[in-house]
């Protein structure tokens, strides 16, 4: 049964996913096109803004505030494959929002509606010579998700997860009331914002630091053979201070001791005689796949690979997801002749999911992100390998600061380096079951005092989620901005019973 819906599933994404995806980018793109056009420009904003607090006023008078309010994007169109129950008992507040607003560029920031996303972003800011600096990687994930949740890439080593590239942020609190904050201004607020999944107010606007980019990046990979050549080195290089480490460092682990090292920096071309990669043409292996390649054959090498390129290098296979899905979809034939439309919507993809099919996938595959501090990734790498067994696992550092005012996760005194290892697939090891795998790798990860991404299946008790996350300020500013009974706490979003 297995097998059969396997087969199928790859077959129906081809015939019905693929071209649904093509015409679902062309609206989008359209309509986003349109959308700008009509409503683009700072001072629609302020109005926009304002609709987004009248529905706060009428959320109070409609319902005495005692139904809680969320925001009113489908579950589907979010990029975790978990859909939260609260969206169909919660009041819903259209906050869709997607504006690019102004780019400072004396300042090196940029100002975004919350629904902007990274693919829209990373298009305008390219021809102007900019970037954000950090950049996660598909497309569709957005400015608001990526500020309440969680967002990372290659260059978090440098300037740490998405929410702290921000400079100011500004929200529409439980009472209606426009509050903006910064470092300087509401720095409470400011620094409870990341993590609190939506629970204090809508996010309405975030400026956000932006940094000179090029059109290459030139990247080196190196093979390892061994796990503890393969750590020294990633740690070496991850820990250097941010103005003499690369732009990009980013590892794959293909087996416990076998992996690839790979260290980027933006170039302004490619060198005569040195070789151009545009990795994600259509006809171009999955890149997970190139890098593979380069293991096997056990030399460095060194590319140029076009930014965008760079950015979205693992889109087109969803990392290495889209092998379970598409099983052929990295044959030379399928590439040539089909490779154009791929990838599928990740939206599109889970709208079409059947019953039986999120049962299979509960039971025999596991997302996880875990982010744990660097000095454990030997251990880490051993007990994933021992509880998991699955590969590639993706490996991402992570600088997380030291903040005046604790947060959910900053570390004080001092700043750490964090590792991102991304568990994305089926699990090897005999005898899987899901619940009791994760509830002991969440239990490693506490006891290493790592987070979970939340986009992913927690199965944490209330009690474990808070020894995880640092609830103390989020608590206190969620009584003092009436949040409490407005929104739901982050485990009420994310918890095992309150997703389907
Ligand atoms: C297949 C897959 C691939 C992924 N790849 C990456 C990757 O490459 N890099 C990476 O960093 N992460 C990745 N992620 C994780 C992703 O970063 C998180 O899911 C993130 O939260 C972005 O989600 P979203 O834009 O879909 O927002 P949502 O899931 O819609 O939002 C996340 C949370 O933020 C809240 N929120 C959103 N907008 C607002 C707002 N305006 N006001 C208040 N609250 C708001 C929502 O209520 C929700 O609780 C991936 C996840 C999946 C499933």
């Amino acid at each position: 049964m297995l097998d059969f819906l396997i087969k199928y599933r790859g077959l129906f994404v081809v015939l019905f996913v693929l071209p649904a995806s093509l015409a679902f980018k062309a609206y989008m793109g359209t309509r986003n096109r349109l959308v700008f056009w009509l409503n683009s420009a700072p001072e629609k904003h302020d109005d926009k803004v304002k609709k987004v607090q009248q529905q706060v006023l009428a959320w109070q008078q409609k319902t005495g505030g005692k139904i809680p309010m969320c925001t009113a994007r489908p579950g589907w169109q979010a990029m975790s494959h978990k859909q939260g129950n609260y969206k169909k008992t919660h009041y819903q507040v259209d906050v869709s929002l997607m504006d690019i607003l102004q780019i400072d560029e004396k300042k090196g920031t940029v100002r975004l509606e919350p629904m902007a996303n990274m693919g829209q972003i990373s298009a305008l800011l390219k021809p102007l010579g900019w970037s954000l600096a950090v950049v996660p990687e598909l497309d569709a994930l957005t400015v608001g998700g990526l500020i309440n949740g969680f967002g990372i890439e290659s260059s978090s080593h440098k300037y740490g997860l998405f929410q702290s590239i921000c400079e100011s942020l500004e929200i529409v609190t439980a009472n209606g009331d426009l509050v903006k904050c910064s470092k300087e201004e509401n720095s409470e607020l400011f620094y409870a914002i990341p993590w609190s999944y939506g629970s204090l107010g809508f996010l309405v606007c975030a400026e956000i630091k932006i940094i000179p980019s090029k059109d290459y990046v030139q990247l080196s990979y190196i093979p390892f053979k061994s796990k503890h050549a393969f750590i020294e080195r990633f740690t070496e290089e991850s820990l250097k201070p941010a103005n003499e480490a690369y732009d990009f460092i980013e590892g794959l682990m293909y087996s416990e001791q076998e992996g690839v090292l790979m260290l980027g920096n933006f170039a302004d071309k490619v060198p005569s005689g040195k070789t151009k990669n545009a990795i994600n043409n259509f006809w171009k292996p999955w890149f997970y796949e190139h890098v593979r390649a380069i293991l096997k054959q056990n030399t460095e090498q060194e590319e140029w690979i076009p930014l965008r390129h760079y950015y979205h290098r693992h889109t087109r296979s969803l990392f290495w997801e889209m092998a379970l899905i598409i099983p052929f979809g990295n044959s030379p034939w399928f590439r040539y002749l089909l490779g154009w439309m791929s990838p599928p919507e990740v939206s599109l993809l889970k709208l079409t999911d059947t019953e039986t099919l999120h049962k299979l996938y509960d039971a025999h595959h596991m997302d996880q992100d875990f982010l744990l501090p660097l000095s454990n990734l030997d251990k880490s790498l051993t007990y994933f390998d021992k509880e998991v067994d699955f590969y590639p696992l993706w490996l991402c550092p992570m600088r997380i600061f030291a903040t005046p005012i604790r947060g959910m996760i900053n570390p004080l005194p001092n700043e750490q380096m964090f590792v991102d290892v991304g568990i994305y697939g089926e699990p090897n090891v005999d005898n899987y079951n899901s619940k009791e795998t994760t509830r002991k790798l969440e239990a490693f990860m506490r006891d290493m005092g790592g987070f979970q991404a939340l986009y992913a299946d927690t199965f944490q008790t209330r009690e474990e989620f808070r020894e995880m996350f640092d609830h103390s300020l989020l608590d206190k500013l969620r009584e003092q901005t009436g949040a409490v009974k407005a929104f739901p706490e982050p485990f009420d979003k994310v918890s095992r019973a309150a997703r389907t």
